[in-house]
C-alpha cells in the first residue's frame, strides 16, 4: 500500500510559519518585500507571477511587481535591477524565466545581488550550494528536500537516481541530496540503460518534462518516487512525468501531480525570501 505525499499539506504548513515570523517582524516594524520581473507576455509565466503575488499576499509580504515589455533590452533590464539590488526595502528579487530571446538569461541571473536571488540560480548561490555553505537554492528542488523531509524519509545512504539534470531541478536536486548523504546518480538523455539505472532507485526523483516518461518496470519495488514534472496528456489534462496510476501500486511513496511538487516551489519561494530578509537584517 502506498503513500501519497501532499504537497498542498506540506506547502500550507511552511507558508503557515513564514506568515507567523512575518507578522512577528512587522510588529517588530520590519516589512519584507520580495520584487518580481516579468518581461514579455508568455501567458504561462504570467500565471506563474500571479500565484507568486497570491502567495506574498497570503504570507504577509510587500510585492512589486515590474512587468515589463516584450522589446525591453538587456541593459534596461538588468537597470532595473541593480536599482532594486540597491534599494534596501527589497529583500528578493527574482525575475521570471524565460525572458525574451534576445536577453541573455545567465547575464539577467547573475545580476541579481546573491543575498537577495531568491530563486537560488545565480552562479554565486550554486557555488555555495555545492560546497554544502548555502542559504539559498533553488525552490522546486529544496521543495523536495522538505517533502522527504516532513515525512521522515531517510536519505543518508540511500540510492538516490535523478531523470533531468537541468541547472533549476536536476543539478541543485543532486547537491541537496549529496549534503544529506545520499548515493546520488543524474540520468539525462544521454544515458544509457536507463530503466537499469532508475530501478536501483531507493528515492527516484523525475524532472524530464515528458507525460508517461517513467513507467512501473523503471521502479523499484518499495521506493520513494518523486514527479517533478509538469505536463498535459493527451486529452489536455495536466499531468507529471511518471504513470502515476501503474507505479503506485510499486511504491512506499509518491508525489501526485497536480498537489505534489508544484505547490512547494512557490511556498520555497516565500521561505527563501524570509531567510534572504532575515539574513540582510542580521548584517
Ligand atoms: P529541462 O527541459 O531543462 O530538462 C529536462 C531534462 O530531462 C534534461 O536534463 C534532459 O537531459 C532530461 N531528459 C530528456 N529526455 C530524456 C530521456 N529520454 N532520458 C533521460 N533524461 C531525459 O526541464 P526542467 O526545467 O528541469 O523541468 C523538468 C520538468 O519539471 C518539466 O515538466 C517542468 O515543467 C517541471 N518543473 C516543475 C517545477 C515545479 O514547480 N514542480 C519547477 C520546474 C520545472
Amino acid at each position: 500500500m502506498y503513500n501519497l505525499i501532499d504537497g498542498k499539506l506540506v506547502s500550507a504548513y511552511i507558508k503557515d510559519t513564514v506568515k507567523e515570523k512575518t507578522a512577528e517582524l512587522k510588529a517588530a516594524g520590519k516589512e519584507i518585500t520580495l520584487a518580481v520581473i516579468i518581461v514579455g507576455d508568455d501567458p504561462a509565466s504570467r500565471v506563474y507571477v500571479n500565484n507568486k503575488k497570491k502567495a506574498c499576499e497570503y504570507v504577509g509580504f510587500r510585492s512589486l511587481e515590474y512587468a515589463l515589455p516584450a522589446e525591453t533590452t538587456e541593459d534596461e533590464l538588468i537597470s532595473l535591477i541593480e536599482k532594486l539590488n540597491n534599494d534596501s526595502s527589497v529583500n528578493g528579487i527574482l525575475c521570471q524565466l524565460p525572458v525574451p530571446a534576445h536577453i541573455n538569461d545567465e547575464k539577467v541571473i547573475d545580476a541579481i545581488s546573491p543575498e537577495k536571488d531568491v530563486d537560488g540560480f545565480s552562479k554565486i548561490n550554486v557555488g555555495k550550494l555545492w560546497v554544502g555553505d548555502y542559504d539559498l537554492a533553488a525552490c522546486t528542488p529544496m521543495g523536495v528536500m522538505e517533502l522527504l523531509r516532513y515525512y521522515n524519509i531517510e536519505i543518508s545512504g540511500k540510492n538516490c537516481v535523478i531523470i533531468g539534470r537541468s541547472n533549476i531541478v536536476g543539478k541543485p536536486m543532486a547537491a541537496l541530496l549529496l549534503e544529506e548523504n545520499g548515493t546520488v546518480t543524474v540520468c539525462h538523455s544521454r544515458t544509457k540503460n536507463l530503466a537499469e539505472v532508475t530501478s536501483k532507485a531507493d528515492i527516484l526523483v523525475a524532472a524530464v518534462g515528458r507525460a508517461g516518461f517513467v513507467t512501473a518496470d523503471m521502479v523499484k519495488e518499495g521506493a520513494v518516487v518523486i514527479d517533478v514534472g509538469i505536463n498535459r496528456n493527451a486529452s489536455g489534462k495536466l499531468c507529471g512525468d511518471v504513470d502515476f496510476e501503474k507505479v503506485k501500486e510499486k511504491v512506499s511513496y509518491i508525489t501526485p501531480v497536480p498537489g505534489g511538487c508544484g505547490p512547494m516551489t512557490i511556498a520555497l519561494l516565500m521561505k527563501n525570501t524570509l531567510i534572504a530578509a532575515e539574513k540582510q537584517s542580521n548584517k
